[in-house]
């Protein structure tokens, strides 16, 4: 019965960045993670410039690179109510919105997962790969126990913290019995990889047209993530939705957006109805949960990506700033994050309503909303959280008021 002093379930995004932190700080590190090999699930690749402002500070930039990653530093926003030119000429430049951060980075998720792991492990921490159930025993005044199974054979492990980082249906959290507030959105995300696009890498792209709300996040490797926001139905739940996926992106708005349209799927076709979820005390004595195990942000503003690499961040900086691992060393890191994440249910939402109502009323709210966004405070603020960070909006742009007034342009 080997001794840890941290235990990190779930070697993805967060746990293996967190891994990678602590290990060649002299903590000592076991991941238990049930993938042998990461799986294209149709997850997040677009990690956004604070995210990547995180990631740095976490060293992570060169594993990300060499993993097929690439920074993107121009963000368009197409529709039917601008013309490409303008729409491009009007691009956000996104490697000029905070200081260091060359913009935004594209990155395979399973890439990202493997190259972080193996990271991890080459920094000195213990990997262990295709576990099956893990079960922990946590109470008050003792250690923590990490029970976990592998080929038949039944582990325990004493620690001094467990990271719970094992995904939306984090066993951590249900082991505690952390409750998880949720709300389900009205739109329905779904996401496609592709490639041989003959796309150029500089700028990812969003828009609308017709009765749909599309996304594509270019790799320097020729590939391209697309995204689509639609109603549901027959065609983004039966077997022609990869089809469906591919002939959304032929866009009179987009120019060549017919070369994404014939590229060549390069993985699985899933749709989700988004959601929103949130813990208010993400810890317990002896525990910790980060990334979407303590609540994730709908991927329609695809913020979870930074949200983990943030998560990662301070967690690490507490377990290294000295000795006290309680609980309450903790409680800045909840209420910094409790914060964060109500900001982003406040984008998600006003971003839900104004991409995803495919009515007249809707293209008219779309319209009046980009010609005042850039001179109105308020607005700007919603948009630079989801860029640059939500702390960066002022305080008032997440109030009910100014959703409000946002929700009746037209
Ligand atoms: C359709 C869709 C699109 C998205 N788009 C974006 C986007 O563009 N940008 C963005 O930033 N975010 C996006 N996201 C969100 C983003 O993918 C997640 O928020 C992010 O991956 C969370 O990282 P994580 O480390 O918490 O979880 P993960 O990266 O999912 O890692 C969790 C790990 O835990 C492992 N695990 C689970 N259970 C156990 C267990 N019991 N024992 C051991 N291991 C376990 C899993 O195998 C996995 O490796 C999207 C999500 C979806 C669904």
């Amino acid at each position: 019965m080997e001794q840890f002093d941290v235990v990190v379930v779930g070697g993805g995004i967060a746990g293996s960045s967190i891994a990678a932190a602590l290990a060649p700080a002299g903590v000592s590190v076991l991941v238990l993670e049930r993938q042998t090999t990461y799986r294209d699930k149709v997850r997040g690749e677009y990690m956004q410039p604070w995210g990547v402002a995180e990631m740095l500070r976490l060293g992570l930039e060169q594993t990300l690179l060499e993993a097929g990653g690439g920074y993107t530093n121009a963000f368009v926003t197409y529709g039917e109510h601008i013309d490409p030119v303008t729409a491009e000429a009007s691009a956000i430049p996104l490697g000029m919105l905070l200081p260091d951060v060359p913009g935004a980075m594209c990155v395979g998720h399973p890439q990202a997962s493997e190259a972080l792991n193996t990271l991890a492990q080459q920094r000195g921490a213990h990997i262990v790969r295709g576990v099956g159930d893990v079960d922990m025993i946590a109470a008050p005044d003792t250690s923590p126990v990490v029970r976990y199974e592998l080929d038949g054979i039944v582990y325990e492990v004493p620690c001094r913290l467990v990271i719970g980082a094992d995904g939306r249906q984090s066993t951590v959290r249900r082991a505690l019995g952390i409750p998880l507030a949720q709300i389900e959105s009205r739109a329905t995300l779904g996401g496609l990889l592709v490639k041989d696009a003959d796309w150029g890498s500089d700028a990812a792209f969003l828009g609308n047209e017709g009765n749909r709300h599309f996304l594509a996040f270019p790799r320097p490797n020729g590939y391209v993530r697309l995204y689509l926001a639609c109603e549901p139905g027959p065609a983004t739940a039966g077997p022609e939705r990869t089809q469906h996926m591919l002939d959304a992106f032929r866009l009179k708005c987009v120019p060549n957006s017919e070369r994404l349209a014939n590229a060549q799927p390069a993985g699985p076709c899933s749709f989700y109805v988004g959601t929103d979820a949130w813990t208010d005390r993400p810890m317990a004595d002896g525990v910790v949960l980060v990334g979407d195990a303590a609540g994730w942000s709908d991927p329609l503003i695809g913020e979870g990506l930074s949200v983990a690499m943030r998560d990662a961040r301070a967690v690490t900086d507490v377990l290294l700033a000295g000795d006290d691992w309680s609980a309450a060393a903790f409680e800045g890191y909840a209420e910094e994050r409790s914060e964060r994440m109500r900001r982003l249910r406040v984008v998600v939402h006003v971003a839900t309503e104004l991409r995803c109502t495919f009515t007249p009323e809707g293209q008219a709210r779309r319209v009046a909303f980009s010609g005042q966004m850039m001179s109105d405070g308020l607005m700007l603020g919603l948009m630079l959280s989801s860029l640059a960070g939500p702390e960066m909006g002022p305080a008032e742009s997440f109030e009910a008021e100014n959703v409000q007034r946002i929700l009746a342009l037209a």
